[in-house]
C-alpha cells in the first residue's frame, strides 16, 4: 500500500526517464559508442590509477581537468564547469536560471529531459514546434524567446533525436536576436566537426558572452559510464552555475579517466570518422526500403519513420537488439531511432529491419 508521505508538491506526477534498459544483444538505443576504451587510452588510465590519492578530495584533479579543457579551447579555467554528464551541467543551469515565474525555451520534438528539467526547477518549459522535416524555424524560435521573456534558451546541435543540424549562421542569428542565456546543447558536436559540418557555438562565446555551450564525454568519447561532462561560459554564468552544484561532486575515477581522454583524443578520430561513415551507409540501406523515411543526421544515430514502426520496435525486441522508440512523445509518432554501433552490429541490424519489412520474418 503506498504511504502518504508529504513528497515535494509535484513530484508524483513527474515523468522520469522512459528508457527501457535490459541486457540486449545489441544495443542502440542511448547514442553511446559501440566500443570500449581505445587500448593505448586504457593502459594510460591504468597506470595514472596507480598513483590516485584515494583518500583526498579530488578538487586538485577537477581543476587540472578544467586547466586542460580551457586550454582545449582558447579559454580561462572560469570559463569551464564540470559535471556528472552534461546532463546535470543542464539541470544546474535550468536550476540556476529557473525558479517559479520563469521561462525556459527549447525545440520540441528535442532532448526528453528539457521538459522535466523544467519542471524541476519549478520554471515553465515553453516548447517550440519544429518543421514538419524537423528543422528548426528560427525566426519563430527567436519571437518564442522575446515573447515569453524567457530566462533561458535551450537548443541540442545536432538535435537529439531528430540528428538535425543548426548550421552556425543561425545559431548565431538567434544569438545576435535574444538577450537571455543561450545554452547550446553540443551532446553530438564532435560528429558534426569531424565532419567538417561543423559549427560549433564554441566560436561564439567570445563575441556573445550569453552564449553557454554544453558538451559530454558519454557520446563520441565513448566514456557514459564515467559521466563526464562540461560547459563553456562566460566566468559570470560559469561562477553562479558552480554555486548550485555540491562541493567535490565529481569522483577521482572519471575526473582521471576524462583527463586522460582528453589528453588523448586524437585517438578518437578515426572511430569517429569510422561512425560517420557507417551512418551514411545505413542511411543509403533504410531508405531503399518501402515506406521508411530517413532523417538527415548529423550526429550517431538515425531517425526513421514508419507506418509499422511499433510493430518493428516489437520484432526488435523479440530478437533482442534494442532501439529507442518515443510512444506518444509529440511528434515522434511512429519513429524509432538507431544508434550507430560497430560495424558488425550495424550490418545485423539492418539485416533484420530488411527482413522484418520484406515481411520475410513474423512476431
Ligand atoms: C546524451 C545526451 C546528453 C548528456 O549525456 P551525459 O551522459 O549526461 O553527458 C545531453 N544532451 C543530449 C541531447 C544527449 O543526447
Amino acid at each position: 500500500m503506498a504511504m502518504e508521505y508529504n513528497y515535494r508538491p509535484g513530484l508524483a506526477d513527474m515523468p522520469g526517464y522512459d528508457v527501457v534498459e535490459r541486457d540486449w544483444r545489441i544495443k542502440i538505443n542511448a547514442n553511446e559508442c559501440g566500443m570500449n576504451l581505445p587500448p593505448l587510452v586504457l593502459e594510460r588510465v591504468i597506470s595514472r590509477l596507480d598513483r590516485v590519492a584515494f583518500n583526498r578530495y579530488p578538487n586538485e584533479q577537477a581543476d587540472m581537468l578544467r586547466e586542460a579543457i580551457a586550454e582545449g579551447y582558447n579559454l580561462k579555467k572560469e570559463n569551464v564547469v564540470l559535471g556528472n554528464g552534461s546532463s546535470e551541467i543542464i539541470e544546474k543551469l535550468f536550476v540556476t536560471f529557473g525558479g517559479r515565474g520563469h521561462k525556459i525555451v527549447y525545440p520540441q520534438p528535442s532532448f526528453s529531459m528539457y521538459k522535466i528539467y523544467a519542471r524541476a526547477a519549478e520554471a515553465e518549459g515553453v516548447p517550440v514546434d519544429l518543421k514538419p522535416d524537423y528543422t528548426l524555424d528560427v525566426n519563430k524560435f527567436i519571437a518564442a524567446v522575446k515573447e515569453s521573456e524567457a530566462s533561458l534558451a535551450v537548443i541540442c546541435n545536432p538535435n537529439n533525436p531528430t540528428g538535425c543540424r543548426l548550421p552556425l549562421k543561425e545559431v548565431e542569428k538567434i544569438a545576435r536576436s535574444i538577450s537571455c542565456p543561450l545554452l547550446m546543447d553540443e551532446a553530438y558536436m564532435e560528429f558534426a566537426e569531424a565532419e567538417c559540418v561543423g559549427g560549433s557555438a564554441v566560436s561564439l562565446l567570445k563575441k556573445y558572452p550569453h552564449v553557454i555551450v554544453a558538451r559530454t564525454f558519454s557520446k563520441a568519447y565513448g566514456l557514459a559510464a564515467c559521466r563526464m561532462g562540461y560547459m563553456l561560459a562566460a566566468g559570470d554564468i560559469a561562477g553562479m552555475t558552480g554555486k548550485t552544484m555540491m562541493p567535490y561532486c565529481l569522483n577521482v575515477l572519471s575526473l582521471t579517466v576524462a583527463d586522460t581522454v582528453w589528453q588523448m583524443r586524437d585517438e578518437y578520430r578515426h572511430r569517429i570518422i569510422q561512425t560517420i561513415a557507417e551512418r551514411d551507409r545505413l542511411a543509403t540501406g533504410l531508405k531503399k526500403i518501402a515506406g521508411f523515411t530517413v532523417y538527415p543526421s548529423a550526429a550517431n544515430f538515425l531517425l526513421v519513420k514508419y507506418d509499422r514502426a511499433a510493430e518493428l520496435n516489437e520484432y526488435l525486441t523479440e530478437i533482442s537488439i534494442g532501439v529507442r522508440s518515443f510512444g506518444s512523445a509529440p511528434r515522434l509518432e511512429n519513429t524509432l531511432r538507431f544508434s550507430i554501433g560497430t560495424p558488425a552490429e550495424n550490418e545485423q541490424w539492418l539485416l533484420a529491419v530488411q527482413a522484418f519489412a520484406r515481411e520475410e520474418v513474423w512476431l
